[in-house]
C-alpha cells in the first residue's frame, strides 16, 4: 500500500481562493506550526491582523503544557489518576476508590483511627528498648494473630480472576468487624483502606482499587487486625488463576519469598541477633536468582502496630540487638525477580520495583519463647494457598522440568 498523497494546499488568507505558494508565515514556523502557507507576500500582509491571533493560542500552549487528564473509561467509568507518571511496569491504579468503610464505635479503635496520626508510636519513635510481653500480653497477641489468620484465609479464598482488589478490601473489612476487630491499616498514617493488596510489580502497600485481578497475576494480601489492645500482622502472596501457577518466573519469586521467611524463622530463639535474619534471607534469595528489597523491614508489634526492633531482610545489615523471650516482631521479606530498587507511586503508598519486574512477600508475627519461637500467625491445615512446585515447561514438544535454583 502506497502513502497518501497530500491534498492541494490552499492559501491561509481569510477570503482568498488561490492555491498556496511556497511562502510560510515565519512566526508560525517558529511556533512549530507547519501549515501556514500563503499565495503571496501581499495576501499575507493583508491578512496579518486576523492571522496573528493563531500565534497567541499556540504560544500559550507551548508555555503551559496542557494539563494531562485521563478520560474515564466509557464502559467502566474508571480512570488512572496519575496519567503523567512514568509507571515502571504494566500495572496502573484504577480509580475512583470506593467510599471509606466505617467501623462501629463499639469496636475498640487504635489511636490513629480518628486523625490518621499514630500518636503513641510517635511517642516511642527512636526508642530502641524492646517490649517484653507478660503472659497476659502474650495471650492477647496469640488471640489477635489467630483472628488475623482467619481473616487472611477468608480473603485468600475469595481471590479469583475477575474480582477487584477493592472487593478483597470489602471482604477483609467485614471479616474484621465480625471478629470485633479494627482493620489496622485503615487510616494508619492516612492509608485509605482496610488491607494492603499488592499485585505483580507492587512490592507492598498497594491500595485496593477498581482493578480487576487477572488470570496470571500474583497478589500479596497484607492483613493486620487490632483486637483486645493488640495488633496481629501477616501476609502471603497468592497465585491468581492457573496461568500464574504455570508461569516459571512467578513461581520462582513467590516460592523464593516463602522459603526466605521459613529460613529466617528457623533462626529465631533467645540470643539470636536481629542482624542475622537478613544474611540467611539474602543467601537464599540469591540462590534462586532473586534480590532482596531493602526499603521495608520487619518490625516490633504489640499494642503498637510498628515499634522496635527493626528487622532488615538484606545481608550485612547493622541491626542492633538480639531476641529475648516474650518479644513479638514480624519478619516479612520482599523478594524481587530483578532489581531491589523501589519507587513509590504519587499516591504516596504503592511501592513498586524500578524495573517493573514481579515481587513477592510473606510475613508472620512471631513470639520468642524460652527455647525458640511460636509462629502466632501460622497457617492452618485448611488455609488456602501454600507452596507450588515449579511448572513443567514444554520445549520443542518435549516436556522438561524447570531447573529449580542452582
Ligand atoms: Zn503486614
Ligand atoms: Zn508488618
Amino acid at each position: 500500500m502506497g502513502s497518501e498523497s497530500p491534498a492541494k494546499r490552499k492559501c491561509m488568507g481569510a477570503d482568498c481562493e488561490n492555491d498556496a505558494g511556497t511562502l510560510q508565515c515565519p512566526t508560525c514556523l517558529k511556533l512549530g506550526m507547519k501549515d501556514s502557507y500563503f499565495c503571496s507576500q501581499d495576501c499575507f500582509k493583508r491578512n496579518w491582523s486576523t492571522h496573528k491571533s493563531v500565534h497567541k493560542g499556540n504560544f500559550l500552549r507551548n508555555l503551559i503544557p496542557p494539563k494531562v487528564v485521563s478520560e474515564p473509561d466509557p464502559v467502566t467509568g474508571t480512570h488512572n489518576p496519575f496519567p503523567a507518571f512514568s509507571f515502571t511496569g504494566p500495572l496502573r491504579p484504577v480509580y475512583p476508590l470506593s467510599a471509606r468503610r466505617e467501623v462501629p464505635t463499639s469496636i475498640k479503635h487504635p489511636d490513629y483511627a480518628k486523625d490518621g496520626t499514630p500518636h503513641s508510636e510517635l511517642t516511642f519513635k527512636g526508642r530502641t528498648q524492646i517490649d517484653i510481653l507478660d503472659k497476659k500480653g502474650q495471650a492477647g497477641m496469640r488471640k489477635v494473630c489467630r483472628l488475623g489468620r482467619e481473616v487472611l484465609d477468608i480473603a485468600a479464598a475469595a481471590l479469583k480472576p475477575g474480582v477487584t482488589t477493592d472487593y478483597i478490601d470489602e471482604i477483609v473489612h467485614k471479616a474484621c468487624l465480625e471478629r470485633n476487630s479494627y482493620p489496622s491499616p485503615l487510616n494508619y498514617n492516612h492509608f485509605p483502606k482496610s488491607v494492603c493488596t499488592s499485585p505483580n510489580e507492587v512490592i507492598c502497600h498497594g491500595i485496593p482499587d477498581q482493578r480487576v485481578l487477572l488470570d496470571g497475576d500474583i497478589v500479596n494480601i497484607d492483613v493486620t487486625l487490632y483486637h483486645g489492645g493488640y495488633h496481629g500482622d501477616l501476609n502471603e502472596t497468592y497465585y491468581v488463576g492457573d496461568k500464574a501457577k504455570a508461569d516459571p518466573e512467578s513461581v520462582r519469586v513467590v516460592e523464593a519469598a516463602r522459603e526466605c521467611l521459613d529460613e529466617a524463622i528457623k533462626l529465631v530463639k533467645p540470643g539470636a541477633l536481629f542482624r542475622e535474619y537478613g544474611n540467611v534471607i539474602e543467601k537464599h534469595a540469591k540462590s534462586k536468582g532473586c534480590s532482596v528489597i531493602k526499603a521495608y523491614c520487619g518490625h516490633g508489634i504489640n499494642s503498637l502496630f510498628h515499634c522496635a526492633p527493626n528487622i532488615p531482610h538484606y545481608a550485612k545489615n547493622k541491626a542492633v540487638g538480639a531476641a529475648k523471650e516474650g518479644m513479638c516482631f514480624t519478619i516479612e521479606p520482599m523478594i524481587a525477580l530483578g532489581t531491589h530498587r523501589d519507587r513509590t507511586w504519587p499516591d504516596n503508598w504503592t511501592s513498586v520495583t524500578q524495573d517493573g519486574k514481579r515481587t513477592a512477600q510473606f510475613e508472620h508475627t512471631l513470639l520468642v519463647t524460652a527455647d525458640g519461637v511460636e509462629i502466632l500467625t501460622a497457617r492452618l491445615p485448611e488455609s488456602p494457598g501454600g507452596p507450588e512446585s515449579m511448572p513443567v515447561v514444554e520445549t520443542n514438544g518435549e516436556e522438561k522440568p524447570e531447573v529449580n535454583g542452582h
